[in-house]
Parts: C-alpha cells; structure tokens; sequence
C-alpha cells in the first residue's frame, strides 16, 4: 500500500501517507455525492475540519442580496492535515460521526 488510491476525482493525492481507514486515498472510505469547497474556520477538534461557505441570497422585496454562510464539518485526514485558513475542497462520503458526512480531499491554497 505504498501508493494513494485513486478516489475517483480530478485532485491531487496528498504528498504524505497515512494508516487512517478513514482517508480516501490510504484507507477504505469511499466518496460520492456532492463536493464542495470553503475555507476552514477551524480545526480545534481531532481530524476534524469545520468549513465555512459564503453565498448570497436574492430577497425579491428589495431587489438585494443578502449574505450568508453555511458550516460544514469534515473529516480532516492526517495525510492532508487542512489548517485554519486553507481554502479546501471537501467530498462527501457515508456518515463518519453524527455531523460528520464529508472529508477533506484537497488543499487548494
Ligand atoms: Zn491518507
């Protein structure tokens, strides 16, 4: 198992490896589903990245946006290892914990 698993989308394996069942590239965790990317606002929890995406919603009656964000929680594998502030790109896979239904794939910047 010296090589990374291709996972199915167009990113980079990680450079690092790891002995994690839970990473997509080195251990047994499929993706499907939707992905999507954020920036990571925080990491304080063990593996676990918690990202942040900005969008904007019309409200009709003003003619305007409005801003808004959603959070979502990630796996974050030691082979990836996302910081706080990393722009990343996170697929989603089976239901890890009771929040946890997506994983970190991609660092991007
Ligand atoms: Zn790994």
């Amino acid at each position: 198992m010296a090589k990374a698993r291709n996972i199915g989308i167009d990113v980079k394996a990680p450079v690092k490896e790891c002995t994690d069942d839970k990473c997509p590239f080195h251990g047994e965790l499929s993706i499907r589903g939707n992905l999507v990317s954020g920036k990571v606002v925080s990491t304080r929890a063990q593996k676990t990245a918690i990202i942040e995406k900005q969008f904007q919603h019309y409200l009709p009656k003003f003619e305007r946006f409005e801003r808004r964000h959603s959070r979502i929680v990630a796996y974050n594998p030691e082979c990836i290892a996302a910081k706080e502030g990393d722009v990343v790109t996170i697929a989603e896979c089976r239901p890890l914990s009771k929040t946890k239904a997506f994983v970190v794939v991609e660092v991007s910047k």
